[in-house]
């Protein structure tokens, strides 16, 4: 059994209360490590060496700071396959994924804000003959970072590497349901040279370690993601604090598909984007809008394609459906596809939990499932899933496609296929969403603005976003 401890002032410590959760393999159903059920103490003396190692870390020269997040970005390199294998066995997905896009991901994460500080730069503004202007962006001091089970390291990362390029000093709390990279993170900070207190990961459950985090009063900005509940309880508590926040949050993501469109380009990339990551994935399109002309030519390929994918064990190379992350879980998503029968639903493919045998005899399995014949307004078609789950439905006319796309709380992301360009540009401007893909999907430049309107979130993550996000802009103005 292996015990994992909190990362703090540079050191792997126990939690001071000496209690720990039990770590559960989703593929397997059994526990196979222990991480530190922390408190509000291990955050505070997380705070504290995150505050000791502030005036330092903030004055030290760009070059120093690139120097040891790029041996970071290398390290996660250098340790692909056991943190691949690590991350699949703490979240159930495939191994291969893991180790083409979540790992790779976290070590760009590191290199892409390692380079992005030695070029960040502010603004001034002159005012002729009168006075010039120049904006100071500085580091916030101590920041905090939430992230959630579905990307470990890849979204952990993501809200660290920023924070440090810009001088900040961290206190995080990864996932309580996938913790191990992010403890393996600690150790390879500490072989980076990372200096103590720099960053501090400190292990537990949202409602004690979470919440301490955002109501420190020494803390003074939070980077969440997460599900939109608990984006809503952390602006609660933040917002009188006045603490900057950036919310990355929950998702109901349409894909338009117009009878136009590159039909097996459409059919081979939407079979990624609706169970990629079992479905886990916030950017997962998990509302198929098809125009009418192809609707039955493109559910009956669909559906067929969805039925042969291979659910089984993640270190299986030919997995396509690993295993659903909690027990938990998938009871929720098997609850959903019971609703969406309830509210008129037909199961095309799918529907049921699947029963593995051997290794995987305990783990939590759940066929890809394909649901048609919902209204727009009800439960199944509103509300996130975040599973192996989507619904199709036809539409005819673009206004229509619209008012579906646009017709939940969630505005994160979607994806169009369309062959008609000025359909493309009109539709990608009506659309309610932070991110909209022309004719492909998840297709990432880390330098653009990342992040969803209405109840997925608030802010944006990626690029200067981020940078902005981390430093605190101070003008001074200077009478000529
Ligand atoms: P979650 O909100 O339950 O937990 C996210 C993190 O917040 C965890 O570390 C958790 O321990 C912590 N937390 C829980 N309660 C807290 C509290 N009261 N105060 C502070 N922290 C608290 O979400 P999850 O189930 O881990 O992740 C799934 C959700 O994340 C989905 O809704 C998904 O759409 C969303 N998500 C969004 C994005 C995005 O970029 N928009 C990316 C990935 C996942």
């Amino acid at each position: 059994m292996i015990q994992l401890n909190n990362y703090i002032n540079g050191r792997q410590v126990p939690p001071k209360c000496n209690a720990y959760l039990d770590n559960v393999e989703p593929a397997t159903g059994q526990v196979y490590s222990r991480i530190p059920d922390s408190d509000q103490e291990d955050v505070a003396m997380a705070y504290e060496a995150a505050k000791a190692a502030f005036p330092a870390w903030s004055k030290t020269p760009l070059e120093e700071r690139y120097r040891i997040l790029i041996r970071i970005s290398e390290l996660i390199e250098h340790h692909l396959d056991e943190l691949a294998q690590t991350e699949s066995r703490d979240n159930g997905k495939p191994v291969w994924l893991a180790r083409k896009v979540d790992i790779p991901r976290a070590s760009s994460n590191f290199r892409f804000y390692a380079t992005g500080l030695m070029h960040f730069s502010s603004e001034s503004h002159e005012m002729p003959g009168e006075a010039i202007n120049y904006t100071l962006r500085q580091p916030i001091g101590v920041v905090g970072c939430i992230s959630p089970w579905n990307l470990p390291l890849y979204l952990f990362s993501w809200k660290i590497a920023p924070a440090l390029a810009a001088g900040n000093t961290v206190v995080a709390k990864p996932s309580e349901i996938t913790p191990y990279t992010a403890w393996r993170l600690g150790e390879i900070c500490m072989e980076a040279g990372l200096p103590p207190g720099v960053l501090n990961i400190v292990h537990g459950t949202g409602p004690r370690v979470g919440e301490a985090i955002v109501t420190h009063p020494g803390i003074k900005a939070i980077s969440f993601t997460g599900g939109t509940a608990t984006g809503a309880r952390i602006a609660a508590t933040a917002a009188p604090m006045f603490k900057k926040l950036s919310l990355e949050l929950g998702g109901k993501n349409p894909t338009l598909i117009f009878a136009d469109a590159d039909f097996d380009d459409v059919l081979r990339t939407t079979v990624q984007s609706g169970f990629a990551n079992q479905g886990e994935i916030c950017l997962c399109g998990s509302r198929i809008l098809i125009e009418e002309p192809i609707y039955e030519k493109f559910r009956d390929a669909y559906v067929e394609k969805i039925s042969r994918l291979k659910v089984g064990d993640p270190n299986d190379p030919e997995t396509r459906v690993g295993a659903i992350v909690s027990e938990a879980h998938k009871d929720k998503i098997l609850s959903y596809i019971a609703l969406a029968q309830e509210e008129g639903g037909r199961i095309l493919c799918g529907g049921k939990a699947v029963k593995l045998e051997g290794r995987c005899a305990n783990g939590w399995f759940i066929q890809p499932t394909v649901i048609e014949g919902l209204d727009q307004g009800c439960r199944t078609n509103q509300e996130e899933i975040f599973g192996p789950v989507v619904t199709i439905q036809p539409f005819s006319t673009e206004e229509e496609a619209l008012n579906m796309a646009n017709g939940v709380r969630y505005g994160l992301a979607t994806t169009v296929w369309t062959s008609d360009l000025k359909r493309a540009h009109r539709v990608a401007h009506a659309l309610e969403s932070g991110i909209v893909w022309v004719n492909c999907w998840l297709l990432r430049d880390l330098r653009t603005p990342f992040g969803g309107m209405k109840d997925s979130g608030v802010g944006r993550e990626g690029g200067w976003e981020a940078m902005r996000f981390f430093t605190e802009p101070k003008n001074v103005c200077i009478k000529v």
